[in-house]
């Protein structure tokens, strides 16, 4: 989030683009930038999880992005206000899971329900926070407690959430599978016969984002530019934008379940990935060039994005729940 000069900020003017910076052999994914009220921008880089090249580091595609004419010219002169980094559910229908379990029900965008290529979700969250609470309404009025919520998960599967997003479930895994230009011209495609009810292609099937990263032997490290301290600037500065707090005293909720498999696996094969994939720079190796690594995890400083769970080669990371209701506060975002 930026306050921006008044001569650049037209509220309610939005931009939208694809691809640039991000190379398409190493990954897709987007930008936005929202003129909002205030004289406020708030501007955001999407990178795909699924890329390959584990040098891709998402925090600094975004820097690059911000130094492109369009977006310079709206916030050059402005002022940075607020940082924060989020994981989005878009595989589509297909990866929409179990909607209830006992004690609780997966709701908007945390259960899938974002419509991709329409880059809106509001809508069905709060459809499916209406259904939740009608099933919740119904099991009390019944007298039940601490059972399964099956009537809301059927109540989705049924509802206009289920319609559209099974109109653009094959959207996003087009792109992922066919790249950023041919793969959106096929998803209009298949969109628009989806439309005309005649779904010629089914459901594709998704891979696991941890599945798609690839040795590091097999890429060069990708040169970003250092940050200029007017547009661009270093993760540790704006992860202190995201009034991240965590009670410093509690056991470290980023569990890594093999810590001699990271050694050799994430750092000695895929080249460390979560040192650049982490938004608020929590992971670390230290000791490489001494030959004895050790890793670091400043647990404090998560943003709860939930990357590094998805992202991990070895599956080897598991984002647990920490104590006392820490994490970022985003205040306006
Ligand atoms: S530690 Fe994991 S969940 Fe936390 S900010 Fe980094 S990648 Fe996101």
């Amino acid at each position: 989030m930026w306050d921006v000069d008044p001569a650049r900020h037209f509220p309610g003017r939005v931009l939208h683009t694809q691809g640039w910076p991000l190379s398409e052999s190493d990954s897709w994914g987007g930008g936005f930038l929202y003129h909002q009220a205030n004289g406020q921008v708030a501007l955001g880089f999407v990178t795909a999880l699924d890329y390959k090249n584990p040098y891709v580091y998402p925090f600094e595609e975004f820097q690059r992005w911000k130094q492109h004419p369009a977006i310079r010219a709206v916030i050059e002169g402005g002022r940075r206000v607020s940082y924060g980094a989020r994981a989005i559910n878009e595989g589509g229908w297909q990866s929409v899971p179990r909607l209830a379990f006992p004690g609780g029900a997966l709701i908007g965008c945390s259960a899938g329900f974002v419509n991709v290529p329409r880059i809106k979700g509001s809508h069905t969250a709060m459809k499916s926070a209406m259904l939740a609470a009608e099933a919740v309404a119904k099991a009390i009025g019944e007298g039940s407690s601490h059972t399964e919520l099956a009537d809301y998960d059927a109540a989705v599967r049924s509802s206009w959430i289920a319609r559209e997003l099974k109109l653009v479930q094959n959207a996003q895994p087009m792109v992922s599978k066919f790249g950023g230009e041919f793969g959106t011209m096929l998803a209009g495609i298949d969109m628009w016969l989806r439309q005309i009810r005649l779904p010629l292609i089914p459901a594709m099937k998704h891979h696991w984002d941890s599945e798609a990263t690839m040795r590091a032997d097999l890429f060069r490290p990708i040169p970003y530019p250092k940050p200029d301290g007017v547009i661009s600037f270093d993760r540790l500065s704006s992860v202190f934008l995201s009034n991240t707090n965590h009670e410093e005293d509690q056991p470290v909720h980023l569990v890594v379940k093999d810590l001699e498999l990271q050694r050799a696996s994430e750092l000695g094969v895929f080249g460390g990935p979560s040192t650049r994939y982490c938004p608020a720079g929590v992971y670390e190796w230290v000791g490489v060039e001494e030959g004895d690594p050790k890793f670091v995890i400043n647990a404090q400083n998560c943003v709860h994005c939930k990357t590094c769970d998805i992202k991990d080669p070895n599956q080897n990371i598991v984002w647990t729940t920490p104590e006392g209701g820490g994490g970022p506060n985003y205040p306006n975002m």
